[in-house]
């Protein structure tokens, strides 16, 4: 145990609601390595699971039982006697048995009621519990569901020996400021844990997240990479760093191994992280405009959010269209070239010609050959004889 306990439990779900997003299939040996990846990076909870998709699943998820991780296991289960019987025999410590919770769903995919459901809430979970298992009750589509009839199945829960509720914003139709006080009503109305589970179809799951725990929520599902159904989970990465950073709230991860499980679980899955995607993104401390680069050149606060030190990155500069003088300045001492105060705007000016055609930063070789291409150019301009005025203007400073 630490000697501060963190505010806030991750419960990574990359190796179930990750995996469900359309097209992704993670082999055993890659769940094994993403869920020991997690644990060593100190999460502290990990969905790796549906039991009741079939013996290979379950092979895997008891493989990964068998690693004994650091991490507290969880598997997925609708609420019925079949996916809880699935899931007997697998080392999991914790089960998630989920049930809708919206009217919509209730009678427009179960084809029940409300009664129904609180009776199979309070059944199953008995169940459940009876079947050693630490039960969290996971509400489907509670984003839609009736306030007063979700705090009512929270209760039926909690009386029936579960220990947490799911709040699970399914079709991803929450924001920050209602689910706030979403939370702080279920808060209220039961002592269970409670849990988020968000999606991005907005991109509002870290938001929603963060609005979650500042409510009540005790725990949060993520997804590295933000990994997921449709657009996706919270990221792993925003939430922790956003709670630590903005919020004070520690979840006790390993921020440094967030670059490293970024890259394996994009390798496993298939999905490349995009180049300016929060945290792990690879240009998210790449700088390119002159004035935050002359800014970052004296003090880096001047043009810092998050430090990339915690993720043990740092910042990158690097020329490009709007680059200024300090930056070319800086690139050229890089290799080895200490530029004249004149040759500066011209190479700028060639710099914002080669990049536009490029779409990307010069290679050293490329700002090489604009230096010797600028020599060239004013060797044959016969020492003045060139109708460039802007050319002309060099040759006293050149001698
Ligand atoms: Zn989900």
């Amino acid at each position: 145990m630490h000697a501060t306990q963190p505010t806030v439990i991750i419960n990574d779900t990359t190796l179930r609601d990750g995996e469900q997003s359309a097209g992704v299939a993670f082999t055993a040996d890659e769940k094994l390595a993403i869920a020991s990846g997690l644990a060593a990076m100190g999460v502290q909870e990990l969905e790796i699971g549906i039991p009741a998709m079939g013996e290979e699943e379950r092979d895997v998820m008891q493989a990964i039982a068998g690693l004994n991780l650091s991490s507290r296991l969880m598997a997925w289960c609708r609420m019925n006697e079949h996916d809880l019987d699935a899931v007997k025999g697998i080392n999991v410590d914790l089960v998630d048995l989920s049930i809708p919770s919206s009217d919509q769903q209730i009678a427009g995919k179960l084809g029940q009621d409300r009664q129904w459901v609180l009776a199979q809430v309070s059944r199953m979970v008995s169940a459940g519990v009876d079947a050693g298992f630490d039960i969290c009750v996971g509400c489907e589509d509670s984003s839609r569901a009736d306030m007063d009839f979700l705090t009512q199945l929270a209760q039926t829960a909690q009386r029936a020996g579960a220990s947490r509720i799911r709040f699970a914003d399914t079709v991803g139709i929450m924001e920050p400021f209602v689910m706030l006080d979403k939370i702080r009503r279920l808060r209220s109305a039961c002592d269970l844990h409670i849990e988020m589970h968000a999606h991005d179809d907005y991109g509002l799951a870290t938001a929603n997240t963060l609005a979650a725990v500042l409510g009540g929520a005790t725990h949060i599902n993520t997804t590295v990479n933000g990994l997921g159904e449709r657009a996706g989970n919270a990221p792993l990465e925003e939430c922790v760093l956003a709670l630590k950073n903005l919020h004070g709230i520690d979840s006790d991860v390993d921020t440094y191994q967030m670059a490293a499980i970024s890259a394996l679980v994009a390798r496993a899955s298939g999905r490349h992280v995009s180049w300016n995607k929060s945290i792990v993104g690879e240009g998210v401390f790449t700088h390119e405009a002159g004035i935050h680069v002359d800014g970052l050149i004296k003090d880096q606060r001047n043009y810092q959010g998050l430090d990339p030190l915690q993720l043990g990155r740092h910042h990158q500069l690097v020329l490009g269209k709007h680059s200024g003088s300090q930056g070319l300045i800086r690139a050229y001492q890089d290799i080895g070239i200490e530029l004249l105060s004149w040759q500066v705007p011209l190479l700028l000016t060639q710099l914002r010609i080669l990049v536009t055609r490029t779409k990307r930063a010069p290679l050293a070789s490329e700002l090489m050959d604009l230096y010797m291409a600028l020599d060239a150019r004013l060797a044959a301009s016969d020492a003045g004889a060139t109708q460039e005025g802007r050319v002309c203007q060099l040759h006293p400073i050149a001698s």
